[in-house]
């Protein structure tokens, strides 16, 4: 007999020894939805006194399977894995969790909304961008709960203890939700205040993009534009690493070099021409490259800005230095694209 079909048999005896319970059963019932009257109250009798048997028994409700189910069809195809730059960081964080094994699906209808993480899978609701603080901080949520299944003893050992501790309402709405269970989704939430800021630093590990006098020999002040139809990546020679933005400086962000991610809209942008010279806008945010305050005696920060197209400070002339290469200078200064 498969898995399966043991669970029936298993269902079935539950069902017996429910009804042989009889009132001992309904008292249950009862003090269960007096606590989470809401919740519970959708519930038929029947089936949480089937639940409440089986996971007696270490065995999951057919409810919940039929949930992972649900999710696990959904992300067939669209799994992907936290890439690789982030997991020597991520580890430091979360040593109970094995990085390379963790997996993400997107766009999932999970049927309550929000994110589910089953074991070391997780399946969110919409699409992401890790590189983003708002997507870095909700993984890094969902991480602990991937830590929480580790060390509960992995994805059946987790439903059960939680559906019984965690009382009923984590399986209610024909799903499975771990926010829901108050103790564990306090720890996720703290454990992602706490780390946020310094893990986020770590992923943003970026050189500078500066204003620097023209030196024509200087590999890194030559820039490959590689078309994307429209929109471009702009690519250092030096280091290979492309335009992105990083940090906010007051109420800009900071323009930096970072590894490519060909996904992230932060990294592309559409040259404007208005003849001769270029305006420089980021997708993301339709900010345009700018420049800022000075770091030192002869170099300035990059920064985004909003768009003023009169303003020579946002106008930058492409110069083709060699092998496909451009300087990208500043109009106003003479001034190259550069990092420090
Ligand atoms: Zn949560």
């Amino acid at each position: 007999m498969g898995f399966v079909g043991e669970l029936v048999k298993q269902g079935k005896k539950a069902i017996g020894d429910t009804v042989k319970a009889g009132k001992k059963a309904v008292k249950d019932v009862t003090e269960e939805t007096k606590r989470t009257p809401k919740n519970v109250a959708k519930l038929g009798t029947e089936a949480l006194d089937l639940a409440r048997n089986l996971l007696g028994q270490g065995l999951i409700p057919p409810v919940v399977r039929e949930y992972f189910s649900y999710l696990e069809t959904q992300a067939s195809g669209k799994w992907k894995g936290i890439p690789s730059d982030l997991h020597s960081i991520l580890s430091t964080y979360y040593p109970q969790v094995i990085m390379g094994n963790v997996r993400y699906a997107e766009n999932i209808d999970t049927v309550h909304g929000m994110a589910i993480t089953i074991d070391d899978q997780i399946f969110f609701p919409t699409s992401l961008d890790l590189y983003s603080p708002d997507s870095f901080g909700w993984l890094l949520h969902e991480l602990e709960h991937v830590g929480q299944y580790r060390v509960a003893g992995g994805r059946d050992a987790f439903v059960a203890k939680y559906l019984l501790q965690g009382g009923m309402e984590i399986f209610t709405k024909g799903s499975f939700n771990v926010h829901d269970a108050v103790g564990l989704e306090r720890e996720a939430i703290d454990k992602a205040d706490r780390i946020f800021e310094a893990a986020y630093d770590k992923t943003i590990a970026h050189e500078t993009v500066t204003l620097s006098e023209e030196v024509a020999t200087s590999e890194a002040q030559h820039w490959r534009l590689k078309d994307l139809g429209g929109l471009f990546i702009i690519q250092n020679r030096r280091n290979d690493k492309v335009l992105d933005y990083g940090d906010m400086v007051g109420s800009n962000e900071r323009v930096i070099l970072f590894s490519e991610h060909p996904e992230s809209h932060a990294q592309h942008w559409q040259l404007k021409d208005l003849g001769g010279y270029f305006i420089i806008q980021n997708r993301r945010n339709d900010k345009v490259l700018d420049y800022g305050d000075k770091i030192d005696d002869s170099h300035e920060m990059v920064i985004l800005y909003p768009e003023h197209s009169e303003s020579h400070a946002q106008q930058w002339s492409l110069q083709n230095v060699a092998g496909g290469y451009y300087a990208i200078k500043n109009r106003r200064t003479g001034k190259v694209l550069d990092y420090a």
